[in-house]
């Protein structure tokens, strides 16, 4: 039998930027794919990955002096539909909210079927009707096509 000697880790508390909390535990690394880190990150950056919380291990991370775009957080909800985002000013936080799916997602992810007209080389962005917010299950508006795993098909 293997004992679990994981403890809470506390990882450092950040002036300004964002904490981006209840990630479902192992999806840190697509978190910070989606935030293009380190490409598009000169800041610290924590990561602390299977932190016991209340509902179980998360990841949870730590981006110093920066506010996500939109568009970054409903990707971030493709992958970790319960995740929160907190922004920190001065230490505080100043804004806390959970992420929620739009009713559609247009230019976030890609059709998994090749003969999509949105993966035709036409100037036609890609558009998802989100089925289910919390699974979460997205469905292309044009060919109905429900892609299998997500995370992949994310731009
Ligand atoms: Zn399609």
């Amino acid at each position: 039998m293997k004992k679990d000697t994981m403890k809470p880790l506390k990882i450092p508390r950040i002036k300004d930027g964002t904490v981006i909390d209840h990630i479902p535990s192992g999806n840190a690394v697509k978190v910070l794919w989606i935030l293009e880190i380190p490409k598009q990150n000169t800041s610290t950056v924590s990561v602390a990955m299977n932190v016991h919380g209340k509902q179980g291990r998360k990841d949870i991370v730590k981006v110093e002096n920066r506010e996500l775009a939109r568009n970054e957080v409903d990707k971030i909800a493709l992958i970790a539909p319960k995740a929160t985002i907190n922004i920190i000013r001065d230490y505080k936080v100043a804004e806390k909210h959970k992420v929620q799916l739009p009713d559609e997602i247009i230019g976030i992810a890609r059709c998994q079927n090749p003969t999509c007209i949105s993966n035709a080389g036409e100037p036609v962005h890609s558009r998802f009707i989100v089925l289910d917010k919390e699974l979460p299950r997205i469905k292309c508006y044009y060919c109905r096509r429900e892609p299998e795993n997500i995370a992949d098909r994310i731009i």
